[in-house]
């Protein structure tokens, strides 16, 4: 799974996306609606993922991304986001040893909303 630039065809990468939604859906046919702008020539797009190619889609950024998850989940660009995309990203990351930095944002997150 990977996104491409419909105008240049550059790859598009992490912090390429302006926004994300999870679209939860009763009968599992989970969709995240994803926009982003091209790197390279400024052209937007947006698609919409089946679950399964978005944690396709997450785990070869965060295999090829130095940052931790914390650091890509305070990019401010991003929209606000929900426990639903956490729950997302955790699932996609489950296979992986990449889960501490997010564990322990999401105790600084509950800690948060505690107060
Ligand atoms: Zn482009």
């Amino acid at each position: 799974m990977r996104l491409r630039c419909r105008r240049c065809n550059a790859p598009i990468g992490l912090d390429d996306f302006v926004y994300i939604a999870y679209h939860a859906h009763t009968l599992g046919a989970n969709r995240v609606e994803v926009h982003f702008q091209c790197g390279r020539c400024g052209h937007r797009g947006e698609r919409m993922l089946r679950q399964a190619d978005w944690d396709e889609l997450m785990l070869s950024y965060l295999e090829n991304d130095e940052r931790s998850v914390e650091e890509w989940m305070a990019t401010e660009q991003l929209g606000p986001i929900t426990a639903e995309e956490i729950r997302a990203v955790r699932r996609a990351l489950r296979s992986e040893n990449l889960l501490e930095s997010l564990r322990a944002w999401e105790r600084a997150r509950n800690e948060e909303q505690l107060e």
